[in-house]
């Protein structure tokens, strides 16, 4: 049964006994009223909860708790199980120990990305050390790379991603593109509008041009660039290329990105 979220976050408690606990609940509400008057007793702090609803059976949930249980045994952890399961309500229960001290995971999940579809989540290290081997191996020819790519993905990941959520209205899908972007983490805050038949999109503590700035890249946003050419290419039907005309790495406050039609 697959159980998808977007992101997964790391818990680090240090000095802490931490665990997951996974449920499936057949009528969520009451499993987690279940789920409370059992805990009710017991000295165990609730670190962070996610749930979502099972999208292929509507009626059902997945709960996930990220719980400190330093001051419970592991008797008391077992006992604690044993009562949860006997919920009519609970139709499954995992229990996954952090081998780590103070560090854990939602092990429950599976992790693929946005709407169940795979996604890749880079972290800054990850992404630094990719645009510095582009840049060494291919030199300045490593930004024309990334904006063509970045193109490619935009008009993919805005193909599929229209489809999925079956949305026509343009303005609106560019303000839902602009919210996509911002929860894959490239900027803290994004927002894509249309101007006569050009896309602007601004972008505050752009991702890529933060790590350009340490590469020492300018213009810096090339990858970026090239995701709003692309999500402008595919939602006016026609081919699009785009320029950044502000960056934070020029002084400016935000950087921002204007896609114009090539023809
Ligand atoms: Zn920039």
């Amino acid at each position: 049964m697959p159980r998808f979220r977007d992101l997964s976050i790391l818990y680090y408690l240090p000095g802490r006994r931490l665990a997951n606990i996974g449920l499936v609940l057949t009528h969520p509400t009451r499993g987690i009223s279940d789920l409370c008057e059992v805990m009710r007793g017991l000295d165990v702090d609730v670190v962070a909860v996610d749930m979502c609803r099972n999208i292929e059976n509507f009626d059902e949930a997945f709960l996930s708790l990220i719980v400190d249980i330093s001051k419970i045994s592991d008797e008391q952890l077992e006992d604690l199980a044993t009562e949860i399961r006997r919920s009519e309500n609970v139709k499954e229960l995992v229990i996954h120990h952090s081998q780590i001290p103070g560090l854990v995971s939602d092990m429950f999940f599976d992790y693929r990305g946005t709407l169940g579809r795979r996604s890749l989540i880079i972290s800054f290290p990850a992404l630094t050390g990719f645009f510095q081997g582009l840049y060494d191996i291919l030199g300045d020819s490593a930004g024309a790379f990334l904006y063509h790519a970045g193109k490619l993905a935009g008009i993919e990941g805005a193909t599929s991603h229209r489809v999925l959520l079956n949305v026509s209205d343009i303005d609106l899908w560019l303000r839902i593109a602009g919210l996509f972007l911002r929860s894959l983490g490239y900027a803290r805050e994004v927002s894509i509008t249309r101007i006569d038949d050009r896309i602007e999109a601004t972008l505050k503590d752009c991702l890529e041009c933060q790590i350009q700035a340490r590469l020492r890249r300018l213009p810096s946003s090339n990858w970026t660039r090239g995701l709003i050419a692309g999500i402008a290419t595919n939602t006016m039907g026609r081919d699009y290329s785009a320029e950044e005309v502000e960056c934070i790495n020029l002084g400016d406050q935000h950087c921002r990105i204007v896609a114009r039609p090539t023809t």
